[in-house]
This record gives C-alpha cells, structure tokens and sequence, in this order.
C-alpha cells in the first residue's frame, strides 16, 4: 500500500529533524494520492489522508516551536504554538486510534502547557462585521438565513470546510483576555519610532529551556500558590508592581502583610537535572530575588 511510507515517517516524528520534515516530499505525495481517492469518490480514505497532512503539519510546527524557543524567539514560537493549537483541535474530532502513534495527544498536551507558561495575559482583538463570506467546499456565498449545508471543520473531499471572509466592515480593536486568535499580543512600542517593544518576561520558559534537552522528553508543570514571609520581598521597591500577581503596585498591596501568597510554578522532570536549585523564587519584574 502505497501510504506505508506515509506512515512510517509520522510514527519516527520523536527522531524526524525539523530539516527532515522540509526537504520530505510528503505533503505532494499525500496531495497526489488524495486527489486519486477523490476522485474515486472515496470519503473515507480522503478524509484519512486530509488527517494525514494535518497531522504532519502539526508535528512540524512543534519541532519548530523548540527550534524558536532554543533560539529565544518567544513571540515567534508563541505564534507556531498557536498553529499547533489550531491544527490539533481542527483534527481532534476526526482522528482515529492510530494518530496517537504520532504523537497527537503528548503535542496537544505539551503545546497547552507551554501556552500556560507565557506571560501573556492582555490581547488585541478586532471586531470585525462579516459582510460576504463564501464557503470555500462549494463556493456559494452563505449567511445565517442562507445556509449552504457543509459545516466548518468537517471534512468533504479530503478538504477541511472553511469561510473566506470577502467583505468585512472594521468596528474597532479590543483588549481581551479570552482572543479567538492568540497571534496579537498586547506589546509596548517605542513612543518615537514606533517600533515594536518585548516588555516581557520569559523566566518561566527559560528555566524550563535549561533543562530539557530534546522535544519530546516528558515534563509538566503544575500551577499553585504558595505563601512566603515578607522577609523575602524586603528589596522591592514600594513603587514596583507587587509579586502577588495582582497588577498593582507593592506599596499599595501586599507589603503590610506578613505573608506574600504568590504564584508557584512546580516544574517535574523524568530526570533529575545536572544542577538544578529547585527552590529558585522568580519574581515578575524579571529580578531573583533570594533562594528559599
Ligand atoms: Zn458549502
Ligand atoms: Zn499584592
């Protein structure tokens, strides 16, 4: 059978390089091979294959994640995360037992805690008013009263249903905690060039970059809080934005206390880590302040 080959590469993603997964030619190969099955009318093998190519996509924008996060490309690895999230959650209700041999169900669990690991809390998102959409399986324009019949994120002729939005009206833009797209992440900018600013801190992930070696070694992260004495935060200046987490500053928070309680991020690793200080207390204006 002509799709072994296929298969045999989506199973060995654990040892596939990210240059590997480029110079394969099998997303023409599966593209080949679905349009044979189309036009056999054979729903269920095209369907598989779509899967296929979703799954290979998925699996190369995760090596890619790691490949970004090594190079400290944060923004950018966020970005490739989201099209892994995307990706995962189109093909979720479609997959079948053996997708599990290629990894699905330890990326999706990987990707989701990487996302909980970022300091990224405040999106922009548009508000957009669709004024023509088009459904990209059958080509009619389509509305609420004037349905089509093909659903989103099903699967017809080996192809995932869709919207092109052809005509929009712009509202405004919005902070938002909860976006429907993660891509547009609240950055500073500089006020005389315009360019763009990373005020954020990446200390949660580049602790974990310390210590995992290659994609696919296990690990998690369990998110609690945890109460410290105030003893610990003495150096903070009244002035600062307070540990607690609350977006407030020090002075007008937490410092009368006695105790702090503040976000503790648990990190749990297969191996015990060549050094490792497992009590390191990170605070979030990006300074150490004193091992407990
Ligand atoms: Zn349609
Ligand atoms: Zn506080």
């Amino acid at each position: 059978m002509p799709l072994t080959k296929h298969l045999v590469f989506l199973k060995k993603y654990k040892q596939t390089s990210v240059h590997e997964y480029e110079d394969s030619n099998i997303l023409n190969e599966l593209a080949n091979l679905k349009k044979v099955y189309v036009s056999e009318q054979d729903e269920v093998n095209s369907k598989f294959i779509c899967c296929l190519e979703s799954m290979f996509r998925i699996q190369y924008s995760y090596k890619q994640v790691w490949e970004k996060l090594r190079k400290k490309s944060f923004y950018e690895a966020w970005c490739t995360l989201e099209q892994c999230e995307i990706g995962l959650k189109r093909l979720l209700k479609h997959k079948t037992e053996i997708f599990e041999e290629f990894g699905f169900s330890q990326i999706f669990s990987s990707v989701l805690k990487l996302q909980s690991l970022y300091p990224y809390r405040y999106f922009l998102s548009p508000e957009i008013l669709e004024k023509k959409v088009r459904c990209n399986i059958c080509g009619n324009i389509v509305s609420m009263r004037n349905h089509c019949g093909h659903i989103v994120g099903e699967i017809y002729n080996g192809e995932y249903c869709y919207r092109i939005v052809e005509d929009l009206e712009f509202l405004g833009i919005s902070l938002v905690q909860e976006p429907v797209q993660k891509y547009s992440v609240a950055f500073s900018s500089d006020t005389k060039t315009g360019n763009k600013i990373d005020q954020f801190d990446y200390q949660l992930l580049e602790y974990l970059l310390d210590y995992i070696k290659t994609d696919f070694e296990s690990w998690d992260v369990i998110k609690t809080t945890k109460k410290f004495s105030i003893e610990y935060f003495k150096e903070i200046d009244g002035n600062d934005k307070c540990p607690c987490g609350s977006d407030k500053i020090f002075k007008e928070c937490c410092s009368s206390k006695n105790e702090l309680e503040i976000q503790h991020y648990e990190f749990l690793f297969d191996r015990v880590p060549e050094t490792c200080n497992p009590y390191t207390l990170l605070d979030l204006n990006g300074k150490k302040y004193k091992n407990v």
